[in-house]
C-alpha cells in the first residue's frame, strides 16, 4: 500500500513529468530471503521469506544485458548470497563486461558456505557495499540483531585482507549507514569521516565510501515507525525537508530495477509497495524495450520524499 501524508502530495512538488534519462544501472532483486531480519528492513526480509528470481528470469535478465550496454549490475536481495546461481550470475556479467556490485548485510559472509564469496568476490572485481548501520555496537545490534556489529567488524577485516578497501587494489568497499531511530541521516561528508577515522584508529579498518540512506516510510520500518506512533512527524519531516536540487539526480531517473520475479520499477522501494513501471513502458523483463523504457515516466508517491528530503537518498547515499 502506498503511503498517505497530508498535502501536498509528492507529485505536486515535481515541475513538469518526472521523467529517466536512459538506463546506466540495471538493479536485480534476487529474493527476500535474508539470515537476518532487521527492525528496519524496508523489504520485510528474513530466513522464512521463501521468494526467489527463478532461473528462467535470471535468463531473461541475461539476454537483455547481452543485447543492451548498460554498464552496471546492481545486485541486492534480501540477501543476495543465498540465491544459488549468484556466482555464475556474477561470471557472467562480468563476461559481458560489465561492472558489478553486490549489497551484503556482511554477516552472512562470515557463515557456511557463503564465507567463499569474499575470494570469489575479490577474484572477479565485483565492488562491495556492506550494510553498517552506525558506529556504535549497541545501535547496530539493535536494529539488526545481537552481535552483528562485531561480526561485521570482523567481515570488514576479511575484505580488507583480500585487497577490498586498500590503496591500488582496484577491489571498491563501500559501507552504507542508515539512522538507528525515526530521523534522517546527518550529512554524508562528516559522517564518512567519522566511520573513517574511527575503524581505522578501533579496528584497523580501512573503506572507500559511506552511503548514508534515509530510511524509507514504507515496509518493516513503516511498521516500526507506527507501532512507535512516529510515523506522523517522521513523514512531516521528509515533507519538510523537501529539497527540489534533489531532483536531477534520483536513481530512478538512471536505474530501472527488476524484482524477483521480473516485473520491472522504478527502484526497489517502487518494487516493494507493488508499483511497476506504468505510462505505457512494459513492466516485465520478458518485454523490455530498451527506447520505451529509458525515457519513461517514472511513478511517484508520497514515499518519495524520502529520496528528496535534505540532501536527498539513494542506493549510493546523498544526491545533492
Ligand atoms: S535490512 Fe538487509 S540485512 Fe536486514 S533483513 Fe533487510 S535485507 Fe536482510
Ligand atoms: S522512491 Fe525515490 S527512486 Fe523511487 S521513484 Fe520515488 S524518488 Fe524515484
Amino acid at each position: 500500500m502506498v503511503c498517505i501524508v497530508a498535502e501536498p502530495a509528492f507529485a505536486q512538488k515535481v515541475p513538469g513529468l518526472l521523467t529517466a534519462e536512459g538506463i546506466g544501472v540495471l538493479q536485480l532483486n534476487l529474493g527476500y530471503r535474508c539470515n537476518l531480519a532487521c527492525r528496519h528492513c524496508h523489504i520485510g526480509a528474513g530466513p522464512e521469506r521463501k521468494e526467489i528470481m527463478s532461473a528462467g528470469t535470471m535468463k531473461q535478465v541475461l539476454d537483455v544485458l547481452k543485447s543492451h550496454p548498460i554498464p552496471l549490475v546492481d545486485i541486492t536481495g534480501g540477501s543476495p548470497e543465498m540465491h544459488p546461481d549468484l556466482r555464475e550470475l556474477i561470471e557472467e556479467c562480468i563476461a559481458l563486461g560489465r561492472r558489478v556490485l553486490v549489497r551484503t548485510n556482511g554477516v552472512i559472509l562470515l557463515e557456511e558456505p557463503y564465507r567463499s564469496l569474499i575470494s570469489f568476490y575479490a577474484s572477479k572485481g565485483v565492488e562491495v557495499v556492506v550494510s553498517l548501520p552506525h558506529l556504535d555496537p549497541h545501535v547496530t545490534d539493535r536494529q539488526r540483531g545481537e552481535g552483528v556489529f562485531s561480526r561485521v567488524v570482523e567481515v570488514l577485516k576479511r575484505l580488507n585482507a583480500a585487497g577490498y578497501g586498500q590503496e591500488g587494489s582496484g577491489l571498491v568497499l563501500d559501507l552504507a549507514h542508515n539512522p538507528g531511530g525515526a530521523y534522517m541521516p546527518a550529512s554524508q561528508a562528516s559522517l564518512e569521516s567519522s566511520y573513517k577515522r574511527i575503524l581505522r584508529e578501533r579496528h584497523a579498518i580501512r573503506f572507500d565510501h559511506l552511503f548514508c540512506l534515509t530510511n524509507m516510510p514504507i515496509g518493516r520500518y513503516r511498521e516500526y515507525l507506527k507501532k512507535t506512533d512516529n510515523y506522523a512527524e517522521y513523514m512531516a519531516g521528509l515533507v519538510r525537508a523537501f529539497n527540489p536540487a534533489t531532483l536531477d539526480n534520483l536513481m530512478c531517473r538512471t536505474t530501472l530495477s527488476v524484482a524477483w520475479d521480473g516485473t520491472l520499477h522504478d527502484c526497489d522501494f517502487n518494487h516493494i509497495l507493488g508499483l511497476p513501471v506504468n505510462h505505457g513502458a512494459p513492466d516485465h523483463i520478458s518485454g523490455f524495450d530498451m527506447e520505451k523504457l529509458a525515457h519513461r515516466r517514472i511513478v511517484v508517491g508520497d514515499h518519495c520524499y524520502g529520496c528528496t528530503a535534505g540532501g536527498g537518498s539513494s542506493c549510493r547515499g546523498e544526491i545533492t
